[in-house]
C-alpha cells in the first residue's frame, strides 16, 4: 500500500502566528503549505472571477462563502505537489468546511494526521494584528511593536516594500475575531471529538512555538 500523505491542519485565530509558523513548519516536514488566505489574495491580485467574488467580504473581515472556497481548496490539494502530505492554513474555517474536507479525504484514502491549535489570548490577538507589516516582495512578516524591520517600511530579508493588509486596520480586525470566534470555534470541537486536536501556547517566542508544533506532530507519528 502506498505511504499516507502526512496532513497537518494548523488552527488558530487571525493574528495567532498561524502565517509565519506554517510556512517553517512546512518547510521542516517537506510539504507544501496551502494557506486559502494567500490563494484568494493572489486571486484578488489578479483580478480573476473568483478575486472579483471574495474581495468584498475579505475587505469586511467577513468568510468567503463555503462554496467558493471548498471549491478552490479541494482544487488546489488535487495539484501533484500534495501527493506526500500538506500542511493547511486558514482551512477549513467552518464545519461545513471541515465536513467537505473529510468526504474529500475519505475519497482518497487519506487521514487527517494532527490538527495543532495555536492559542493566544483576545487581547494580545488584537494588538498583533493592528501592528502587522508583511513583505510585498518574500510575504516575510514584521511588527511596529514586537518585530520591528532594521529600516521602517523594508523587508530585511530581500529589501521589498512592506505594507498593512487592509483587513488588519482595528474595525476589520476587530470583525475578523468576532467571525472566528463565531464560526471557527466550533471546527476545533469537531477536531477535538476525533482525537486530532494538538493544544500549543501561542504567547511564547517563535521559535518555541515552533518546538511545539513539531513536537505535537512527532508525538502523533508515534500515537498513529
Ligand atoms: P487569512 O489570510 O487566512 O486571514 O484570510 C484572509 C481572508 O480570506 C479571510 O478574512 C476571509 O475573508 C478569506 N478566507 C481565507 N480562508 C477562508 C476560509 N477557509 N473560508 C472563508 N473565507 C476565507
Amino acid at each position: 500500500m502506498a505511504t499516507q500523505p502526512m496532513i497537518v491542519i494548523l488552527m488558530g485565530p487571525p493574528g495567532a502566528g498561524k502565517g509565519t509558523q506554517a510556512k517553517r513548519l512546512a518547510a521542516k516536514l517537506g510539504i507544501p503549505h496551502i494557506a486559502s488566505g494567500d490563494i484568494f489574495r493572489w486571486h484578488v491580485h489578479n483580478q480573476t472571477e473568483l478575486g472579483k467574488i471574495a474581495k468584498p467580504y475579505m475587505d469586511k473581515g467577513e468568510l468567503v462563502p463555503d462554496d467558493v472556497t471548498i471549491a478552490m481548496v479541494i482544487d488546489r490539494l488535487s495539484q501533484p505537489d500534495c501527493a506526500d502530505g500538506v500542511l493547511l492554513d486558514g482551512f477549513p474555517r467552518t464545519l461545513p468546511q471541515a465536513q467537505a474536507l473529510d468526504e474529500r479525504f475519505a475519497e482518497l484514502g487519506w487521514c487527517i494526521h494532527v490538527v495543532p491549535y495555536i492559542r493566544v489570548s483576545e487581547e494580545v490577538l488584537l494588538r498583533r494584528l493592528s501592528g502587522r507589516w508583511i513583505c510585498r516582495n518574500c510575504g516575510a512578516v514584521y511588527h511596529i511593536e514586537f518585530r520591528p524591520p532594521a529600516k521602517p517600511g523594508v523587508c530585511d530579508v530581500c529589501g521589498g516594500p512592506l505594507y498593512q493588509r487592509s483587513d488588519d486596520k482595528p474595525e476589520t480586525a476587530k470583525r475578523r475575531l468576532a467571525v472566528y470566534f463565531e464560526q471557527t470555534e466550533p471546527v476545533l470541537a469537531y477536531y477535538e471529538k476525533q482525537g486530532l486536536l494538538v493544544e500549543v501556547d501561542g504567547e511564547r517566542s517563535i521559535e518555541e512555538v515552533e518546538q511545539a508544533l513539531l513536537r505535537a506532530v512527532k508525538f502523533a507519528e508515534k500515537g498513529n
